[in-house]
């Protein structure tokens, strides 16, 4: 991780210290890292008396309620559960950050509302390739494990705090060990020293890891186990360019009474195949096909989602979507199109390296 400037720490303190409400937005489909940094971001918010609202994109899923119900009652919304409801939340606002993403068509269908907000707008965010035209203020790391791990160095940086993890308020500290958890998948990957500093120093702030881990890994519902069984055995193909695929349908998931969530960290499993090189998932929405990518080093997860799925995300860890019917025409013809956009992704590889 770089150092963080001071400038962006007064300038920042300048803004928060000011504004009476302030909106924490995220990414559509929030994952662990996005709900953790607006959580942990809302409670150090609240520490210093202001009024925050944080407002997703669509629902927070149901395996983070052990954080999101922290939130005081009409403050945690989300744009397609009840659009009315935050568009209000949203103009009643002064200052928005946003969190976990690097440009406004992140965020879906908010994506016009907030790009048109004429309020100072700052971006906390660990991703590649950040629009910085479009913020007041810019934290923008992507050698760091996650949204929440900047977000925490951030924090220690500012006055209120003064590196000492312990002054944090506990739901905060909580929300960023979940988040830095989660994307890390349990510190699997994409750790740095400072990743083990943050977990260290909040380790001795109290916050109760075992209750986290719990709550993300052990309370699963059968049918995800059930699935990703089935998927693994059935389901999987890997082509001689070591690149593993799964595509799950809707049917497949209304089977197993999925819901939003239940499929995540499937991508991973895959990968821990010796000759598997790089990992696709592919699930059917209603509209769309919904890709998720890893990658093992040397071969770049996010270039492969931004050629061939309209998408990009960080090297190693990627994701995007096929059109329905604009590149496929039905989820029937995914393997098709997979098969023949990674075996010329892999081929370039090849030649390049
Ligand atoms: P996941 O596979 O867990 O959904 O996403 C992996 C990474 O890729 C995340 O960091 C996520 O932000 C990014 N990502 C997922 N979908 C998209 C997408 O449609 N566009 C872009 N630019 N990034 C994505
Ligand atoms: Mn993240």
């Amino acid at each position: 991780m770089t150092d963080i400037n001071p400038n962006d720490i007064s300038a920042l303190e300048h803004m928060t210290g000011r504004t009476e409400k302030i909106a924490i937005t995220a990414h559509m489909r929030p994952d662990g890292d996005a709900v953790g940094s607006c959580i942990a971001l809302y409670h150090c918010l609240k520490d210093i008396g202001r009024d925050a609202f944080i407002v997703l994109p669509d629902a927070s899923p149901d395996y983070l309620g052990f954080i999101t119900s922290t939130v005081e009652a009409g403050h945690f919304l989300d744009w397609e559960g009840n659009e009315d409801e935050a568009r209000r939340a949203l103009s009643g606002c002064g200052l928005l950050f946003s969190l976990d993403y690097n440009a406004f068509h992140r965020t879906g269908k908010m994506e016009e509302f907030l790009s048109g907000m004429k309020v100072p707008k700052v971006l906390i965010d660990h991703h590649l390739n950040p629009e910085r035209d479009q913020f007041s203020l810019v934290f923008s790391e992507t050698g760091v494990s996650s949204t929440a791990e900047y977000l925490y160095h951030i924090l220690m940086a500012a006055s209120r705090y003064r590196g000492n993890a312990k002054m944090l308020p506990p739901a905060s500290a909580t929300a960023l060990m979940t988040g830095m958890t989660t994307d890390t998948n349990n510190f699997a990957n994409s750790v740095f020293p400072s990743t083990l500093r943050m977990a260290s120093s909040l380790l001795e702030a109290g916050v109760d890891r075992d209750m986290i881990i719990s709550h993300l890994y052990n309370e699963y519902r059968e049918g995800r186990v059930r699935l990703m069984g089935e998927l693994l055995y059935r389901n999987m193909k890997i082509t001689d360019d070591g690149v593993a695929y799964m595509i799950l349908d809707r049917e497949t998931i209304s089977r197993y009474g999925l819901k939003e969530g239940d499929t995540e960290g499937f991508v991973n499993i895959p990968l821990s195949i010796g000759k598997v090189r790089m990992s696709c998932f592919f699930k059917e929405d209603t509209d769309r096909i919904r890709v998720s990518l890893r990658s093992k080093k040397g071969i770049s997860a996010n270039r492969c989602a931004a050629l061939y799925f309209h998408g990009g995300g960080h090297e190693l860890a990627a994701g995007g979507k096929l059109s329905v019917p604009d590149d496929v025409g039905s989820v029937r013809e995914v393997a098709a199109y997979a098969e023949k956009a990674t075996h010329e992704f892999m081929n370039m590889n090849k030649n390049e390296a």
